[in-house]
């Protein structure tokens, strides 16, 4: 787990085990609010461990961006903390995600003492202002990459976690393209000094508007290509053809996982195309 200051009060911590998923958390005069929880508890353990052992801080707040385990699945070592979600992930945890912990749980024994832990406090709609030690933080429902996904705005530093609405290749095969393109322009709309990702690293202020802009060249991209094996009758055989490079992203981030992800959302934009012919 590697971790970085990127504001005086504000810690980013990246994972070394899991395709560099990152988590964070905001520092204030009442303790702290934890932004994710990381997959293997050794690495959430280590974050516990500094916040509550080095700097004496209390987690008095978890918020899941939404359900995947990646970011939710260290939420059960703060037994302490309030936990804060989106009405859906509750949702989705006790379903999706205890069928894939499960899963998880029987070919890693890492995983043994997990559990799955129930937000107590849920946002539906609109946005839920948290105030705490000074510091104002906005939880904000954006779906895209899931369709629970809060992003966790700290107004005080200008800093937003988008979790994963922002990763090195945009993802949406568990989520939709449209709701991704609105929260990305949602996010363009915002005054940031800096964007943590889901995954990867941070994004600072000079190259923000590159980044979205891009993203969303690569919405674009994914759509039209698609759109033009569906309309020309192709099987999704063909998607194959069409490499994450020629929609305008690298294939080297993440360890090469991206090019993946890309062929993940070619192949439910290609299902959704076909269902609604
Ligand atoms: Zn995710």
């Amino acid at each position: 787990m590697v971790r970085e200051r990127i504001a005086d009060d504000i810690y980013v911590f990246t994972s070394r085990l899991y395709a560099q998923v990152t988590a964070g958390a905001i520092l204030t005069k009442e303790g702290a609010v934890l932004v994710d929880t990381l997959y293997f508890p050794e690495e959430t353990k280590a974050i516990k461990q500094f916040l509550e052992e080095r700097l004496k801080m209390p987690v008095r707040y978890v918020i899941n961006t939404h359900y995947h385990a990646d970011h939710s699945q260290g939420t059960y070592l703060f037994p302490q903390a309030q936990v804060v979600s989106h009405t859906l992930c509750r949702e989705l945890l006790h379903t999706v995600g205890r069928a894939g912990l499960a899963q998880a749980k029987q070919d890693a024994t890492e995983l043994a003492e997990v559990e799955i832990v129930l937000p107590d406090l849920v946002l539906d709609e609109g946005v839920l202002q948290l105030h705490l030690g000074g510091k104002t933080i906005e939880l904000r429902h954006m779906p895209g990459h899931s369709p629970d996904l809060l992003s966790v705005y700290v107004t005080n530093n200008q800093v937003l976690f988008a979790s994963d609405n922002l990763m090195p290749v945009p993802t949406i095969f568990d989520g939709s393209h449209d709701d991704l393109v609105h929260s990305l322009e949602e996010i363009l709309a915002l005054e940031l000094e800096a964007i943590v990702q889901g995954h990867g690293e941070v994004v600072l202020r000079g190259e923000i508007a590159g980044v979205i802009h891009s993203d969303l060249s690569y919405l674009q991209n994914i759509h039209t290509a698609v759109t033009r094996i569906v309309n020309n009758g192709n099987s999704a055989e063909s998607l194959k053809k069409i490499d994450i490079e020629s929609c305008g992203k690298s294939r080297v981030p993440l360890n090469g996982l991206v090019s993946d992800l890309h062929y993940a959302n070619l192949h439910k934009l290609y299902a959704e195309m076909n269902d609604n012919r």
